[in-house]
């Protein structure tokens, strides 16, 4: 479908824009913070209803250890993945802001975006904003977002020293290693993607200082 493309993350973020209801209402409050996630450009579709995989019921999350602060239902599409469309790329993203704030952000309806996790920089926890079988819209490519996960990863894409840790970096190949695992997802470059490689991206998260080969290093020794 068509849309509205979002500035870039890591443009927002430099020239300070704010883009987005969710971002607009946080910057008149006193927070910086560029676009997280694809940005307020897409609208969502019907609702399909989606059942609750059986873990659910026990914890809301997908990932065991995670914990669960839903997204607004603004910012994804109930589904029923994988029966209605197969899982088979993992989207690496970088917030562009600190954790609460995009855990707020992904919270407000008017953000019209959300990522399926969050990992936190400090310490590595991670955070279930939308579930596994449901569409987040996080990708800026609705076939994309169809076939995707999401992972954000709390901090800004020049600054790696402070934000990409050792803590996030681990957290985040253990998740990415467990997602792959529930949907046979091969653990590849071409199947663990950043957000600036997905076609049409106007995105440039996880940014030139996300370490790739770390990455996959550690996705591949879980
Ligand atoms: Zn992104």
């Amino acid at each position: 479908m068509s849309h509205r493309r979002p500035a870039p993350c890591s443009r927002a973020a430099r020239l300070g824009v704010l883009v987005g209801a969710g971002a607009l209402a946080l910057g008149a409050i006193g927070y910086g913070v560029g676009v997280i996630g694809e940005g307020p450009s897409i609208i969502p579709g019907p609702r399909t209803g989606g059942a609750l995989a059986p873990q659910a019921a026990a914890n809301g999350v997908d990932q065991a250890g995670a914990q669960w602060s839903p997204a607004s239902d603004a910012n994804y599409r109930p589904a029923d993945r994988p029966n209605d469309y197969d899982i088979d790329r993992i989207v690496v993203h970088v917030t562009q802001s600190t954790a609460p704030i995009a855990e707020q952000v992904f919270r407000d309806p008017g953000h019209r975006a959300a990522a399926h996790y969050l990992v936190r920089a400090d310490d590595g926890r991670i955070t279930q904003m939308v579930r596994e079988h449901d569409v987040a819209y996080h990708a800026g490519n609705w076939d994309w977002n169809n076939r995707s996960i999401g992972i954000e990863h709390e901090g800004f894409v020049d600054q790696p020293d402070r934000w990409f840790t050792d803590a996030a970096y681990r957290a985040s190949a253990r998740l990415v290693a467990d997602i792959a695992a529930r949907h046979d997802i091969p653990l590849t470059r071409e199947h663990i993607v950043g957000h600036n490689e997905v076609p049409g991206a106007t995105h440039t998260d996880p940014g030139p200082y996300w370490d790739w080969d770390r990455c996959m290093n550690l996705i591949q020794e879980i």
